[in-house]
């Protein structure tokens, strides 16, 4: 199997050849997989990391001279690292529950009285001797611990070299210790720092006072995840060991790349006692300088070039072009449907289709060409010299189709699509910055149109976009500047066209603009969510205008109110409305609230509930739309609801459409079935108004009707309807 393998020559294949294209492609995987490998072995086997391995060894061997003890309040030894027992010339069977208090000197009784009673200092250095009579130095640090209080953690060691074999071991280890350039660290078992050497303050800038009684967090970078630390504990709790690198944050702030060997020693009964880290600074070494680059500007999991990288290159292509006259191209690719895979089946599945797909990109272009994972499932490829449109349109039919084959992962065929934008230098900009722009709005229209297509930028878009904008920060204004009013339109009874209710419809005021009608603004405001204080103020406005007219004494009626999805998934919705009820006075009877039928076929939990605890409380709750999302009548029968708006598109043609016709009529005999009520929205025509009473509709709103009045207007309405009752 050759490298030059590309995935774009193999469109038109046979499903045989289908099937063994995808086993070829997965043996390259793995070949790509074993290089990958091979080169990070490579670069862990460096001079340092294998300087370190060494130098751990004599530290590990030079813990035979040094240790960790963990003590109560009273000096009773808790837990002991190996080496305790040689270093106090104790039996290691009974070294639990031994004073350790007895060992330390008298003179320096009184220091360790003090730290142990919280009287003194946090940490302090005691002198003690061991039963055979030699020196020992002793580091006692009283660290807050949830479950004791305050526990007392000792790190001993021998105070002089001793003749021997030992005492070799101990001057070397103490001269590594020392003179080390690489930063060592002890720790007790929960990670509280007990020394570190001189080149752990020259590396982070800490000195050792700064960091006693700490732990390693405070060098923590932020750069990587729990996942992370998780792994490396796992690690150390299984062989007792972790080496990696780790990105960390000097006492300056910055951020650099450390390669760490942690150890951990037990004691008898194989829980850790200690952890002993050395480090060193990768970029501090010339030869590891490009690797650094390399790990800067290439995203870690595909191996792509990373957004800076991509931002250079693109800048350097564009200058190249500026220079003699040519011209740049640039694709914006977003996977279509990898959100849903990364939801369903798990960020490890995700992770490798992604890295499946780079490898395809990569394929799918030329080699002059650069491909670049901006992040997450967006990859982009710029393309120096490509001008007509046929040949960028030839690369992003090539990357799509490049999906036509299911990535295979853990058995399961799994298929994506792509959205490719494109901006072109210098047809549609001339900058990085503006083309990324303009090729990621071309992209947004190629996923508008349903994915799996490719999109040039045009000045529509552009201008779609900077519209959008533009209405954005003027809703936002817009409730604080009171440009928001409530119109109504009537709701009647079929038979004698009393009117029953009406609908609050919303209408935006908008300076320099005229009146802007809610389709153009709703679906922005749900997208930004800026819904929920707009549908708030409606709410309230809503119920505010009932109280006015029960306030003029006019006869009270329904009032319906549209709520979007986002408003009732809120867990506050309910409360909310109570609120607006007892402070309007509004009896709950009196209001209605209207949520479109395929908001509510979506999955959604609290929305349902919300609705059960509004009916529960005498609201009532009609589906809007009714007609056009794809309820079933199981579905509908089990809906909290008590109204159904039959939609206005089957209205619109009821007397010249026999389908439309057909619907309305099954929709009025389900929900009579189903004891609900059913309202027309839309009738315009006396002839629509005759065929809905034909069949049993309850009521009726539309043009013909009236339109949406101010106010003043339905108060007038009103008014009639009062003189005309029966007195
Ligand atoms: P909708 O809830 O289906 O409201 C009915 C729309 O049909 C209204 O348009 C109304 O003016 C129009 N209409 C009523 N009768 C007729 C008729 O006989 N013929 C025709 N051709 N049209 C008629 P409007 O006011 O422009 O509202 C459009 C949509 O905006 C509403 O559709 C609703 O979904 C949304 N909307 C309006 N106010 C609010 C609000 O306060 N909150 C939320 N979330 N959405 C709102
Ligand atoms: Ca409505
Ligand atoms: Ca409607």
């Amino acid at each position: 199997m050759s490298m030059e393998f590309v995935l774009g020559d193999l469109i038109d294949l046979s499903s045989w050849q289908l099937d063994r294209y995808a086993e070829d492609f997965s043996t390259l995987f793995v070949e790509y997989q074993n290089i990958k490998e091979q080169l990070d072995h490579a670069l862990r086997e460096g001079p340092r990391a294998r300087e370190i391995r060494r130098n751990i060894k004599v530290l590990l061997s030079g813990m035979a001279d040094m240790g960790v003890v963990v003590t109560d309040c009273n000096g009773i030894i808790r837990k002991a690292s190996p080496a305790i027992a040689g270093l106090l010339g104790a039996d290691p069977n009974s070294i639990h529950g031994l004073s350790l208090g007895r060992f330390v000197i008298d003179a320096d009784r009184q220091v360790i009285g003090d730290l142990v009673l919280t009287l003194g200092r946090e940490a302090t250095d005691v002198r003690l001797t061991s039963i055979g009579g030699v020196a020992l130095f002793g580091r006692v640090l009283r660290v807050p611990d949830p479950e004791q209080g305050y526990r007392i953690t000792w790190l001993l060691r021998m105070a002089e070299a001793v003749a021997g074999d030992t005492g070799q071991r101990g001057a070397l280890f103490s001269q590594l210790y020392a003179r080390s350039t690489n930063g060592i660290m002890v720790t007790d078992a929960w990670g509280t720092i007990l020394s570190t050497n001189p080149a752990f303050t020259e590396i982070t800038g800490y000195a050792e006072a700064e960091v006693l009684g700490k732990t390693p967090a405070l060098l923590s970078s932020g750069r990587h995840d729990g996942e992370f630390y998780r792994r490396m504990w796992q690690s150390l709790a299984d062989t007792g060991e972790w080496q990696g690198e780790i990105w960390n944050r000097r006492k300056n702030g910055e951020i650099y790349l450390e390669w760490l060997h942690i150890l951990a020693t037990s004691d008898d009964q194989g829980s850790p006692v200690d952890y002993i880290a050395m480090f060193y600074d990768v970029g501090h070494f010339s030869s590891d300088r490009d690797r650094i680059y390399e790990l800067a500007n290439h995203d870690s999991l595909t191996g792509l070039p990373n957004r800076a990288l991509c931002k250079d290159r693109l800048q350097q292509a564009i200058a190249q072009a500026r220079r003699v006259g040519g011209s740049v191209g640039l694709l914006f690719i977003d996977l279509d449907r990898f959100k849903e895979i990364n939801d369903t089946l798990g960020h490890a599945v995700g992770d490798q289709v992604l890295m499946d797909f780079s490898w395809r990109l990569v394929h799918a272009v030329r080699d002059t060409d650069t491909a670049a994972r901006l992040g997450g499932d967006e990859f982009v490829v710029i393309a120096p010299g490509l001008a007509s449109e046929d040949d960028i349109r030839i690369v992003a039919q090539k990357i799509i189709d490049s999906l036509a084959v299911p990535f295979v992962i853990d058995g399961r065929d799994l298929y994506v699509g792509a959205s490719v934008g494109v901006a072109v230098y210098p047809a549609h900009g001339d900058s990085a910055d503006e083309l990324l722009r303009q090729a990621d709005t071309a992209m947004y229209a190629a996923k508008g149109d349903g994915g799996n297509a490719c999109h040039f930028f045009d000045d529509t878009l552009e201008r779609r976009r900077a519209q959008r904008l533009d209405i954005e920060g003027g809703l936002r204004r817009a409730l604080a500047q009171g440009q928001l009013r409530l119109v109504y339109q009537p709701q009647v009874a079929v038979g004698d066209a009393r009117l029953v209710g009406v609908e609050a419809l919303l209408r935006w005021d908008r300076p320099g603009h005229g009146v802007v009608p809610p389709d153009q603004f709703i679906p922005l405001a749900e997208a930004t969510g800026l819904i929920l204080p707009i549908g708030e103020w409606v709410l309230r406005a809503a119920c505010l205008q009932l109280a006015a007219w029960r306030d003029a004494g006019l006869p009270s009626l329904r009032m319906a109110v549209n709520v979007a999805a986002r408003q009732l998934n809120d867990v506050d919705f309910v409360s909310r409305v109570m609120a607006i009820l007892e402070e309007t006075a509004t009896p709950p009877g009196n209001l209605e609230i209207e949520i479109t039928e395929s908001q509510l076929m979506e999955r959604m939990h609290t929305g349902l509930d919300n609705l059960k605890q509004l009916r529960a409380l005498g609201v009532a709750v009609a589906v809007d739309d009714f007609g056009t999302g794809y309820s079933s009548l199981g579905r509908v029968q089990s809906l909290p609801i008590d109204r159904i708006k039959i939609d206005k598109s089957f209205v619109v043609d009821l007397n010249v459409n026999g389908d439309s016709y057909a619907i309305a009529h099954a929709i009025v005999a389900m929900a009579l079935a189903l004891r609900l009520e059913v309202i027309a929205e839309g009738v315009e025509l006396q002839e629509q108004a005759d065929l809905l009473a034909g069949i049993r509709c309850h009521e009726f709103q539309g043009y013909l009707f009236g339109k949406p009045l101010p106010p003043e207007e339905i108060a007038v309405l009103l008014q009639r309807m009062k003189g005309d009752a029966p007195c």
